[in-house]
């Protein structure tokens, strides 16, 4: 066994032990408890199971949502309860051993950059579209070091006014504090706030997916494609990756990566391509392999 890693997620907590050819061997799933003081006893119970199956001093990732403050240490999250806690110190003092930790996000930009369906390319980010809209960029296998502890953050980047005039948007405040971020828009119930603003009707985004080539619906799903084609060409002309890979439960409609293909190469300027645009291949594993290999990496980094 090569390393193991620990997702936790708003409704689950999974342990994964990866051998040397890096596919996971054996997983165990939990339910992430209620409280901040049994999650963190929980995440310490994943840590023995996976010491007890292999060493106790394998390498060991662990990826959670939200942010770290890199001076206090204190946890920022919008779906688990351990927002203002030291997390990362409370789960190093509850396990007594050194792990890694790791943004979700940045875990499955690591994943498939590594092992997925970015694995041929030499720059890779990864874009999640889900519950939330967070990312992470790889270069040579690499996630590219955080000097503030917030890049990836791409959710939170601005829809310029223009759009928002365009679609008739109302102004609205993210859950991060900051106004008129993509993701208040444009992630699963940003979706389902830009169909109430486009059609005046209570739609998810299952449903305008589903009815996407029929009125009202083909107009939300337009606008959805324009708002995500525009945060992508902002990240091309930043970065300019080879393959973007998509992850999150937007991802998986049918045809999402033709639809979003057309609308960042409609915004990308005349004469010039675009950034390959491919679906994730790591499926669940994708954030306790990326954690798993960060931690990996981090031994083996060391002095
Ligand atoms: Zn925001």
């Amino acid at each position: 066994m090569i390393a193991a890693g620990i997702d936790m997620g708003g409704t689950k907590i999974e342990a994964q032990i990866f051998g040397a050819n890096w596919q996971a061997t054996e997983s165990q799933r939990i339910s992430t408890p209620a409280t901040y003081g049994d999650i963190v006893e929980a995440i310490a119970r994943q840590h023995d199971w996976i010491a007890a199956r292999t060493s106790p001093d394998i390498p060991v990732g662990i990826c959670t949502t939200g942010l770290t403050t890199p001076e206090a240490g204190v946890s920022v999250a919008s779906n688990v309860p351990t927002t203002g806690k030291p997390f990362r110190s409370d789960i190093k003092a509850a396990i007594g051993a050194p792990v890694a930790f790791i943004n979700d996000c940045r875990a499955f930009a690591l994943s498939e950059a590594r092992f997925g369906a970015g694995r041929h390319a030499r720059s890779v980010l990864g874009l999640i579209l889900g519950t939330g809209i967070g990312g992470g960029f790889v270069l040579n296998g690499r996630l590219i070091p955080d000097a503030t502890g917030v890049g990836g953050e791409i959710g939170h980047f601005g829809i310029p006014g223009r759009l928002m005039e365009k679609y008739g948007l109302p102004s609205v405040t993210c859950g991060c504090g900051r106004v008129d971020c993509f993701e208040t828009y444009a992630s699963g119930p940003g979706m389902e706030r830009l169909a109430a603003a486009i059609t005046g009707q209570s739609l998810n985004s299952r449903h305008v997916a589903a009815n996407r080539h029929q009125a009202p619906e083909a107009k939300v799903w337009s606008a959805w494609c324009e708002l995500i084609g525009e945060l992508m060409i902002c990240l091309t002309f930043c970065v300019d990756p080879e393959v973007i890979v998509l992850g999150g439960g937007l991802s998986k409609i049918a045809g999402v990566r033709d639809a979003l293909t057309e609308a960042l190469q409609r915004a990308q300027y005349e004469g010039f391509g675009i950034p390959d645009i491919r679906s994730a291949d790591g499926g669940d594993a994708s954030g306790a392999r990326g954690a798993a290999y960060a931690a990996w990496q981090a031994r083996n980094d060391a002095p």
